[in-house]
Formats: C-alpha cells, structure tokens, sequence
C-alpha cells in the first residue's frame, strides 16, 4: 500500500522522536523499552529449573500444614534459600488450632461440590457458561498410588506452626520492600504441584536470581513461602499481625538495619500452570492447555487501596509483554482467597493464577484443585511453561520496581 501524506507525517514525527533523549519512554512500541540488563536476569530463570524446583517440593507429598511433611518441606525450602544466597533466612513462629469440622451426615460421603447455581462467585466474580465440580479430597482412597498415600497419611496436630522468609536488601532504600509470596502447604491426597508448588518454586526462583553476587535493588524485596492458606490465610494474617506496626523502623537505631521494611505491595502467586479452558458441557476439560492460556493478575476492585493496586497489576501486565516469552498476562479486578487479602487494605496488593480465581477457577476451570490429581505427573511442559511465564512477569516487573541492575 502506497504510503499516504498523513502516514509520511506519522513517520517523520516518530523520527524526531526517535532523536529526542526520552523517546523510549513515550515510544508506542512495547517491546523497545524493554531494559536490557533487566532482560538478562530474566533469562536466568528456566524451565528445567523451575520443573526441579517443583519437583523438590513434591518429594513432601500434599505438605499439609502441621504434619511432619510440612515441617520437613518448611526446612528443605529454607535449606535452598541459603543455598542461593538469600541470608540469613527468617522464620515467623504462630500457633494454629482448628476450628473441629462439621460432622457429615450419615451416608454423605461428598467429595466435590456440584457446580453453584448461582451466577455469583468469590471475590465479587460473575459466573458464565459451562461449569465443572469443584471442592477438596479428602478420601485417601481415591489416591491410586499406595506411596503418596502413605505419604498424606499423617493428620496435622495443632499447635505451633512456622513459615520461612529470606530478603534482598536493597542498597538504596533498606528500609522500603515489595514482598512477593507464595504457600507452601497443600491438600487433597495428592502432591500439591500446582497448588502451590508452582507458585512456592517461583517465589523461590526469583529469590535465587536476585539473590545472585552481580544483583542490585534500589529498594529491599522479601521472598516469603506462607503456611496454613489452605485453613484459611492464617500464615499470612499471622505475618500481618506480628509485622505491620514494625514497618520502617531502623533496628538497632543507627544501625542502617531495618527487619521490617515498610510495605510497599504485597504480589503473591497462587496456582500458575493449568490453562485448559473452560469445561465442556459435561463439566470435562481439555486434556491440553489451551494456546491462549493466560496469567491473570488480579486486584480487588473493594479494597482500600484498589485504584493502587489496579496500578500495580497494570505494571506487571505491561512487564509481561516486555519480559515473557510464550504467554500474555490480563489483569482483572476480583483478587480473592489468596495470601494477598490479609494485605489489601493496607498495601497495594495483587495476585497472580493460571485462571481468575473466582469466576473460573470457582467454575471448576482446574480439575485437579485439591485432588488427588495434583502431581508433578499430570503436567506437561506447555503447563509448566505457563509458571516460568508468571516468574518472567513478577521478575520483569518486581526488577523493574524495585530499580535492579547488573554490577559490571
Ligand atoms: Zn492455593
């Protein structure tokens, strides 16, 4: 097509632009702003690496809060922290006590829900189309391998509980971080690979790029692996209610120390790698991810710092088409049942899935959410890859945030 006066003008402007010194930053073209020594720490994550580390998190079966499973996978995490770099690593201590379970009537031996009728779903979502079951295993049964089994065979016994941070100190400001988290228990008598083993070794990889001696952050960043989410955020609340008041205060004074820096968003991952869809009509899933699978960053649109928020989701969206290689991010605003809800109203918070939380996910989009199903086996690489894609995006734009760059 033969180029018109009106498109000659585009041209020429966008030259002149192109000679002016800010000209990346108003360029329409995404991919040209992109940093490069941000561009090299992102290609230090891999998906070998990624798939060992979930790998690792799995020799612990389902790692259901207080069960020696869990303790042990609490050590083993800790133990690769230090192995990366990331020291010292921390532990907050908090005491847990169910709440005793309903007892079932006789006979109901009920497994999985059937679907809502309600168009309604968590976190202020709206349902849409077909819908598969969803709810929590909790018959051991149902795990066809006599090892794993063996392995969820232990209930949790109340009392103490502990979970395990590491931080990345920042040179300039020590005293101001963006905590990125992930939960390391499970449930369902399988292995928890998805649910969260792929959000946990995330938030472990990017502890290990950061962590690396050529590194530096303007800001500090806190990499935290939650306990007990699956009863109902109580690792996370116990962080926020231990830490909140100690919030930028240097410790010893004079000291430049600051164990609690003051908050400045609070990103966790929650389930990052099965995008096959919606249900079909029978409520059954694709048995491959779908092309058009997607990271799904979510706020919530009812909290007190919503509009920061939404802010903050927009920014990762914006690093993943910088930073990510295979899949695009979409960002929506009904962030919900997550480790990032104890935060909202105090940070901007958000969170990164495979599928919203409460409009897919909540419509039994992941059949193998708290089933025995969640194994490192029943994922492919085309699943695996939709988590390296979430690590490229929260370290695209965490690196971005926190003002990362390489020493020389
Ligand atoms: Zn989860």
């Amino acid at each position: 097509m033969p180029r018109t006066p009106h498109r000659l003008a585009a041209g020429v402007a966008l030259l002149a632009l192109a000679a002016a010194p800010l000209a990346a930053q108003s360029s329409p073209f995404a991919a040209d702003t992109a940093n490069t020594q941000i561009k090299s720490l992102v290609s230090r994550l891999s998906l070998d690496r990624y798939k060992a580390t979930i790998k690792g998190l799995t020799q612990f079966g389902d790692r259901q809060q207080g069960t020696d499973r869990n303790r042990a996978a609490v050590d083993w995490i800790e133990a690769q922290l230090k192995s990366y770099g990331c020291t010292p690593t921390q532990r907050i201590t908090y005491d847990f006590q169910p709440r005793p379970r309903r007892p079932r009537p006789a006979g109901q031996r009920s497994a999985t829900r059937r679907p809502r009728q309600s168009d309604f779903g968590a976190g202020g979502s709206r349902l849409r189309g077909n819908r598969g079951p969803t709810g929590v295993n909790r018959d051991s049964l149902k795990q066809p391998d006599p090892q794993i089994r063996a392995l969820d065979t232990p209930q949790p016994t109340a009392g103490q509980r502990q979970e395990v941070y590491c931080t990345k100190v920042g040179t300039e400001h020590p005293d101001e971080m963006y905590i990125v988290g992930g939960h390391m228990d499970g449930l369902g008598w399988g292995q928890a690979a998805n649910d969260d083993g792929s959000g946990t070794a995330l938030v472990m990889e990017l502890a290990r790029v950061f962590s690396m001696p050529d590194v530096q952050t303007s800001t500090s960043i806190r990499f935290i692996l939650w306990n007990n989410e699956e009863t109902g955020l109580n690792g996370s609340r116990a962080y926020v209610e231990q830490r909140a008041a100690l919030q930028g205060k240097e410790d010893p004074a004079g000291s430049g120390k600051y164990p609690e820096p003051k908050w400045l968003g609070m990103i966790q991952h929650d389930m990052m790698m099965f995008d096959h869809g919606m249900p079909d009509a029978n409520g059954k899933l694709s048995k491959t991810q779908r092309p058009e699978a997607d990271v799904n960053v979510e706020f919530q649109s009812t909290s007190k710092f919503a509009a920061e928020a939404q802010k903050l989701a927009w920014a990762f969206r914006d690093a993943n088409e910088k930073y990510a290689t295979d899949y695009p991010a979409s960002v929506g605003p009904h962030m919900t049942n997550t480790d990032s809800s104890p935060f909202m109203d105090l940070v901007p918070a958000i969170s990164l899935r495979e599928n919203e939380r409460g409009a897919q996910i909540g419509a039994g989009w992941d059949p193998n959410w708290h089933q025995p199903t969640d194994l490192y086996s029943t994922y492919s690489d085309d699943d695996f890859r939709l988590g390296l894609n979430a690590a490229q995006t929260t370290l695209g734009a965490i690196a971005t945030l926190s003002g990362a760059r390489l020493n020389k």
